[in-house]
């Protein structure tokens, strides 16, 4: 994977992803089947392999063998990429978030008859 020195470009790119990261999970249903467990798991280990920051993709891969994604529930999802969220703040210096506010600030989005993900 290439280098990406541009720092505004990084950051751009790391916000969008949070942002996709943080939504797609806040819309993971509650009670998953298998199969969306596995989809889900499988979208954050590509996600660790294709990112197009290479240090990025270096330290997100450290994490995902140390702390593996969560996908038994909303929840457990919801807070996991909170707390890897929190891991790569740690690393930078960045303010970490309290994920109890989680829920409040990633709302699905879209309209009530379709709040979960269909897979
Ligand atoms: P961001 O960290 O992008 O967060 C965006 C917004 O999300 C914040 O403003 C806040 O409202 C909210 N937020 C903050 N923490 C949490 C949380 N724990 N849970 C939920 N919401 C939260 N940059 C590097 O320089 N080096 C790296 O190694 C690196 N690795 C990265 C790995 C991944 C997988 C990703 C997606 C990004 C990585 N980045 C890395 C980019 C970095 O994490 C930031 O996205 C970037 O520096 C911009 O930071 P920001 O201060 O705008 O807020």
């Amino acid at each position: 994977m290439s280098h990406l020195g541009n720092a505004t470009i990084k950051a751009e790119l790391g916000r969008s992803t949070w942002k996709l990261l943080h939504t797609m999970v806040a819309r993971f249903p509650e009670s998953p089947t298998s199969d969306e467990r596995a989809a889900l798991k499988q979208f954050i280990l590509l996600l660790s392999r294709l990112y197009p920051c290479g240090e990025c993709a270096e330290h997100f891969q450290k994490l995902l063998a140390k702390y593996p994604p969560q996908t038994s529930s909303r929840v457990a999802a919801s807070q996991w990429a909170c707390a890897i969220h929190n891991h790569v703040n740690q690393r930078l210096g960045k303010e970490i978030f309290n994920c109890a506010d989680i829920e409040a600030k990633y709302q699905c989005g879209c309209d009530a008859e379709n709040t979960e993900t269909t897979l």
